[in-house]
């Protein structure tokens, strides 16, 4: 559950931006849309509790981020937020088995090879394990940060332009990624785009659920 109230976010020397009140129920599939620079990517690390609101209220997973310390924040970020950035960020001294590992450590938790092999078995790319990332596909990179996003199974999955720069095939892979991995961990998927194919891209019987809130539309005046 993701609850959001008069929630602001004003950077140094930057904007202040203002979003409109969200709910989202638990397991729900929600598109974020707008155009590029409207506060979507802002709107993900607040709900990441990466960056804090200058005003405002915001609940995630039942959790008022505002009173969370910071070591608290960390664990809890861990344990409950899977992010797939649009940088990937995987760190290119390691290799694929690795990466995961450092996931497992940051959150506090022993190097568990069992689990880093399921997840990479989920996504086809299990056999990438001892490849650095300079030796991965843009498709295949991706597949090892959604693994590496969802390793700890969190409740709430955080995608950011998932399908930037990827032509029609990979996009709608990316997108089934998403949905498939979202599904089988009862997970809340919040996906942010200005990719116009992307809500296309969500199939009928996913949107025939009650869960599927199509569109949460920021629009900041900047
Ligand atoms: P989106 O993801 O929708 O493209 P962002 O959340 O990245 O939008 O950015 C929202 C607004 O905040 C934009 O006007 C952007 O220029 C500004 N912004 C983003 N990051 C910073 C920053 N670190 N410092 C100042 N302004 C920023
Ligand atoms: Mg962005």
């Amino acid at each position: 559950m993701i609850r959001t109230r008069q929630l602001s976010y004003q950077y140094p020397n930057g904007p202040t931006l203002n979003f409109p009140d969200v709910d989202v129920a638990q397991g729900a599939v929600v598109l974020l849309r707008g155009p590029s620079g409207c506060g979507k990517s802002t709107w993900l690390a607040l709900v990441a509790g990466l960056v804090a609101p200058t005003a405002g209220e915001l609940t995630v997973a039942d959790q008022p981020l505002n009173a969370l310390k910071n070591a608290t924040a960390d664990a809890w970020r861990a344990r409950t937020i899977g992010f797939l950035p649009q940088k990937l960020h995987l760190s290119a001294a390691l290799d694929v088995q690795q990466n995961l590992a450092l996931a497992q450590w940051a959150s506090g938790q022993r190097e568990d090879r069992a689990r880093i092999h399921a997840a990479l078995s989920a996504l086809g790319v299990q056999e990438l394990a001892r490849r650095k990332p300079a030796q991965l596909s843009g498709g295949q990179a991706q597949r090892v940060a959604l693994a590496r996003a969802v390793l700890l199974q969190p409740r709430i999955i955080l995608a950011d332009e998932p399908t930037a720069s990827l032509d029609d095939e990979a996009a709608a892979d990316a997108v089934g990624l998403l949905l498939d991995t979202a599904r089988a961990q009862g997970a809340t998927l919040v996906i942010a785009t200005h990719d116009a194919r992307v809500a296309a891209l969500i199939p009928p019987d996913v949107k025939g659920q009650i869960g599927f809130q199509p569109l949460l539309l920021l629009r900041n005046k900047l």
